[in-house]
């Protein structure tokens, strides 16, 4: 069900099931962010049909945190734009040339291309595998990118991390907020998985000055404040199979 964070911000928890990621929304005045469109047509519908029960407006765009399934192959759902960085975007146009069937899933495991993990929660989101259509973004941008959503703004910005080398965030200055995606996560793609320590401590850095109080994590049930998300990255340190430099 979704939750409401702050008066103008919600998210819809994820679901283990099948590796449904937190999908995030903001309310402007005069326009509405939904954060990560969803692993399906069928996750992104869910999404809409909470905010219609909740009374709030269909998204006027989407903001995409990282090219990863579980955020990104709903977007041919999209009634309305969706924003890419520019590496999402070359992530996005490769995946859209891949085809959906077992034999062609089970090469790109074979070439290292995807993870038994990620095959495995597709193969259970995706009764007809044919049905799966990975399109690129409408909007792209390099860096960072500001949407004033009219009396609250969105800021996509596009870091330095150790889980993939397109991950942004989406800050939200005025509501101290950011929507994480998977950003503090390790190399799950990495064999074995790992943490790349330099990117890492980048990411730390950048986050450490960023002036906010509440974070909304990818793949975790609750909002979790500053203290909590620098805690959660010290486990994932300590957990991991591997630190290179
Ligand atoms: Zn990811």
């Amino acid at each position: 069900m979704l939750q409401q964070i702050t008066p103008r911000s919600f998210f819809l928890p994820n679901d283990h099931e099948t590796d449904r990621p937190c999908l995030g929304y903001v309310r402007g005045d005069r326009y509405a962010l939904m954060i990560d469109a969803g692993n399906s047509p069928a996750h992104h519908r869910l999404f809409l049909d909470e905010l219609a029960a909740a009374g709030l407006p269909a998204p006027s765009a989407i903001a995409i945190t990282h090219s990863h399934w579980d955020h990104t192959y709903a977007m041919c759902a999209a009634a309305c734009p969706t924003i890419v960085n520019h590496k999402t975007q070359a992530h996005l146009e490769q995946m859209s040339r891949w085809a959906w069937n077992l034999p062609a899933m089970e090469e790109r495991l074979r070439t290292g291309e995807d993870i038994r993990f990620c095959h495995d929660c597709i193969v259970k989101e995706y009764p007809d595998l044919s049905a799966i259509r990975v399109v690129p973004g409408t909007v792209v941008y390099h860096h960072r990118l500001t949407l004033d959503l009219g009396g609250i703004h969105a800021e996509l910005i596009h870091l330095e991390n150790s889980h993939a080398d397109d991950c942004s965030i989406v800050y939200i200055p005025e509501e101290k907020l950011v929507f994480l995606g998977d950003i503090t996560c390790d190399d799950l793609h990495h064999k074995p998985r790992c943490i790349h320590q330099s990117r890492y401590d980048s990411l730390r850095r950048v986050l450490t000055e960023l002036d906010f109080t509440r974070t909304v994590e990818g793949h975790y049930e609750q909002v979790c404040t500053k203290a909590e998300i620098f805690a959660s990255m010290e486990e994932i340190i300590a957990e991991t199979e591997a630190i290179l430099p």
